[in-house]
């Protein structure tokens, strides 16, 4: 059994969670892990949850996000499904 440092939930599934850090973290569900772990998009306030986009050290949701905060702009795409120019 472990609790989960979130919700505070004594649940026999909990699990692990090892950061890029070393630290470790146990949660009973990935909702409290994404609570806990998850970056939030510096333009809309979204917990990010995907790939996200980094830039310059800054986290987004997404490639639109990311247009509407860096200089680098219409540089800046999707990986996925996005359009040849
Ligand atoms: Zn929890
Ligand atoms: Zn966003």
């Amino acid at each position: 059994m472990a609790t989960c440092e979130v919700c505070g939930n004594d649940y026999w599934m909990a699990f692990e969670v090892r950061t890029v850090s070393g630290d470790v973290h146990t949660f009973d569900c990935f909702e409290c892990a994404a609570h806990k772990l998850a970056p939030i998009c510096e333009h809309c306030d979204v917990k990010i949850l995907g790939h996200g986009v980094e830039v310059g050290g800054r986290f987004f949701c997404c490639a639109h996000c990311a247009r509407n905060e860096e200089t680098q702009g219409a540089e800046i795409r999707d990986a996925v499904g996005s359009r040849p120019a």
